[in-house]
């Protein structure tokens, strides 16, 4: 049903058209005959009706025959001329000619048989009352008279037939003949009759009296026909009826080949259209396959040229000429050279193509150069194979070709572009790498990276590469070649999306150099610079040290003196070297501390106390305080604030800072020369300011300041307040300056209480940053 379906409307007509034809064949056919058949039977009837009244004449006339030779009979008994002999002589006669005739017989006037033959086969005919009694009644009444059909013993049912012997106005007799229905029939009833109908003789009431043949036939549905019979038989009729029950043979057999054929042509129908339908779908499957190879086919962007093996084109499909730019009608039977090969790589072309025809095309293809119809010229890889048939013959070969002209720009873009990558990559002065994070294999490094580290090929890409277990920021040395690399490490996604370090190394090692010669020349400034404060502070170390030894030389004398004397106790003595020790010690401590000052020294923290610190400066600062006439104010409030610093470091700081005061109001009026020194710690920082009211600092000199070798003093190096600076920040604080109201300026020295506070906000730019100066 499904596949009546997919049908389309005009073929589902056509195939009821041949069953609609023989339905009507056969309803043609049938119609046909029962026409035959029903003119077959209405001329039957006719024939019937034709036959019926031709035999009914015929036995008429039969009757009619005997009835005369009954008269014959008559006549001549009546004239005398019959006696009983002749009588017999002549019924033998008569009953000889007419085999109907069962018996014939004389009866006087009186009714009375007096004759009758055959007197010895049948029953004596005077002894039948219904064969009597038309007997009696002709010779009654003087006339022929016949009986009603009746059953005679021996003779089946007969008619009587009587005929009066009449002499003048009397009756002498009369003669009587019993008439077989059987025998008429028998005898005059010919056979071409008998042998289309059954005739029977039927009594009023429609009983069968004789029959010929002699069966029961139902006449009801048959042809028939019945005429009125009598007189003789009162009431009898004679009736046919077409003998022939059912059609005729060769009717029958008509019918049967017509069923047959039909049947046969059915069945051939019914195996034609399966056969059709069969094919039909086969047909189909077949033109789906084929739309589906071509729609494939058209969809390919590999052209397909397939040749015999002469070389002749055998076929082409749509992206090959798409390709050319020829029409497939064009390019079909071509043989080589082909239009689509350019002059200039005919040579190339031709050669590949005799290679093709021999079978020896590379496996993994070829590249050629075509022309389209335009003239373009485009790149193909083609690939070539045997073409072998539905038989498995070989008969030609088969080219699928990819137009790789873009792939090949593509190509070539790509190699500049990657030449590109590489030189510039090359050209860099840091060294790059990509590692594969998993395996730590080596997947890219430019020059730098293989000169830096001297990668050889050996190494392969597994190499240990010092880099890879750095911190992604961070400064690396390379120990065997002694030089310094700044790494950059980034985690990132590799070409074949794998997780890679991409690593940046600069070589730092410049920097570092030159870094570390500033910081030697720097510790060379700060000596040189605490050389010359040495100078400056030559007179106050002898002022102090004059104190100790003044002291330890009063002792020593003092102790002569009483040991000259005599009156020197153990006690007193003890007492005045212990005195001498410790002063001893106090000049000792002033000398270490000088050199420690002047030594070139690493920095070097440790605890120490505001107060001591404050306090080993203004030792120093008593000279030139007293040479320039200055008035010292402290106002210290944090003396016993604990610092971890390079004391002496910071005491070098605060000094230079109070030597620059000093100075600066050394040309001053006598009373504004006045040094405050402060201290305060707030916030976990701690404030040093030194103030002085001298000239103060012009703003835009503020930041000159600090730089290395700004001086405004003759024999001034300039180099104080940047080392001071340097010291500063070290120690993660900050020195600024500030004008003062009332003249002058503020230096202010702001130190972290707690440094390792600060020294956890890497880098120092990021450090906290100190609370403002109060204004
Ligand atoms: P030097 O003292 O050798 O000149 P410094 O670096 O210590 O070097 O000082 C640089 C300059 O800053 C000084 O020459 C001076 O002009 C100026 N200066 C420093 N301190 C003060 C101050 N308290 N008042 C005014 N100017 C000052």
């Amino acid at each position: 049903m499904k596949r009546h379906s997919n049908l389309p409307r005009p073929a589902r007509w056509l195939w009821a058209m041949p069953n609609l034809a023989l339905i009507s064949f056969l309803a043609v056919g049938v119609a046909l005959l029962w026409f035959v058949r029903s003119n077959e039977r209405d001329a039957q009837r006719d024939a019937l009706i034709e036959d019926v009244l031709w035999q009914e004449q015929v036995l008429r006339t039969e009757l009619l025959s005997r009835q005369s030779q009954l008269e014959g009979l008559a006549h001549d008994q009546v004239r005398g001329d019959l006696s009983e002999g002749s009588f017999y002589g002549r019924a033998a006669a008569i009953m000889t000619n007419s085999p109907e005739v069962v018996a014939i017989a004389f009866a006087d006037e009186f009714g009375d048989a007096v004759w009758s033959y055959p007197a010895q086969a049948l029953a004596p005919i005077h002894q039948v009352p219904a064969a009597l009694e038309p007997m009696q009644r002709a010779a009654r009444i003087g006339l022929p008279a016949s009986s009603p059909a009746f059953n005679y013993p021996g003779a089946g049912q007969v008619v009587a037939m009587a005929f009066p012997a009449v002499q003048g106005n009397r009756t002498t007799g009369a003669f009587i003949a019993l008439i077989s229905l059987r025998g008429l029939l028998n005898t005059y009833v010919p056979w071409w009759i008998a042998q289309r109908y059954q005739l029977a003789f039927l009594d009023i009431e429609g009983n069968t009296l004789a029959a010929r043949p002699d069966q029961t036939i139902d006449a009801a549905g048959l042809n028939s026909y019945d005429i009125a019979f009598d007189p003789p038989g009162y009431g009898l009729r004679l009736r046919a009826v077409v003998y022939q029950i059912g059609w005729p043979f060769w009717q029958q057999a008509l019918y049967g080949v017509l069923a047959g054929l039909s049947a046969l042509m059915l069945w051939s129908l019914w195996v034609l259209k399966r056969h059709m339908q069969e094919r039909l779908s086969a047909e189909r499957a077949l033109q789906r396959e084929m739309n589906m190879r071509r729609a494939m086919e058209d969809s390919l962007v590999s052209g397909i040229l397939a040749t015999d093996e002469e070389g002749r084109t055998l076929h082409v499909n749509r992206a090959f000429c798409r390709m050319v730019g020829f029409e497939a009608e064009w390019l079909l039977g071509c043989r080589p050279p082909f239009p689509f090969w350019p002059n200039e790589t005919r040579v190339h072309c031709e050669t590949v193509f005799q290679a093709i025809l021999r079978g020896e095309c590379p496996v993994n293809g070829v590249t050629m150069r075509f022309m389209r119809r335009n003239g373009e010229r485009f790149d193909v890889r083609l690939y070539a194979s045997s073409l072998i048939d539905g038989e498995g013959q070989h008969t030609g070969w088969v080219s699928s070709m990819t137009d790789v002209t873009e792939l090949n720009r593509e190509r070539e873009a790509l190699k500049a572009s990657h030449v590109r990558f590489v030189t510039v990559l090359n050209g860099l002065d840091a060294a790059v790498a990509v590692t594969d994070r998993k395996s730590h294999e080596l997947l890219l490094s430019n020059r730098a990276f293989n000169e830096a580290f001297n990668l050889a090929e050996a190494d392969g890409p597994f190499c240990a590469l010092p880099l890879r277990e750095t911190d992604p920021e961070n400064e690396w040395c390379d120990p065997i070649l002694g030089r310094w690399y700044h790494n950059h490490r980034r985690e990132t996604i590799w070409v074949d999306q794998s997780p890679v370090w991409l690593d940046i190394a600069t070589d730092v090692t410049e920097h570092k150099q030159a870094d570390e010669r500033e910081r030697l020349q720097a510790e060379k400034l700060q000596q040189t610079a605490r050389l010359i404060a040495m100078g400056e502070i030559a007179s106050s170390l002898a002022h102090e040290l004059n104190q100790p030894l003044a002291a330890i030389s009063s002792y020593s004398t003092a102790c002569r003196n009483l040991v000259s004397g005599g009156q020197l106790t153990p006690a007193e003595l003890d007492n005045a070297l212990e005195k001498i020790v410790e002063q001893s010690r106090r000049a000792g401590a002033i000398i270490r501390g000088i050199r420690e000052f002047v030594q070139k020294r690493e920095p070097k923290r440790s605890p120490c106390r505001v107060g001591d610190l404050v306090d080993t400066v203004l030792s120093l600062l008593a000279a030139p305080l007293n040479r320039h006439g200055v008035r010292l104010v402290e106002k210290r409030q944090a003396d016993d604030t604990q610092l971890f610093a390079d004391r002496v470091m910071l005491e070098q700081v605060l000094f230079n800072l109070c030597k620059n005061a000093i100075e600066a109001m050394a040309d001053g009026a006598q009373p504004r020369r006045i040094l405050t020194l402060e201290t305060q710690s707030r916030d976990g920082w701690l404030d040093i300011s030194v103030a002085d009211l001298g000239p103060g600092i012009a703003p835009e000199d503020v930041e000159k300041l600090f730089m290395p070798f700004y001086t405004t003093k003759a024999e001034g190096m300039g180099m104080g307040l940047n080392i001071c600076r340097t010291i500063v920040e070290h120690h993660q604080g900050r020195l600024w300056v500030e004008a003062r109201s009332q003249g002058g300026s503020r230096f202010v020295v702001s130190l972290p209480i707690n440094p390792a506070r600060v020294l956890a906000f890497k880098p120092a730019s990021l450090a906290e940053q100190p609370p403002e100066p109060a204004k």
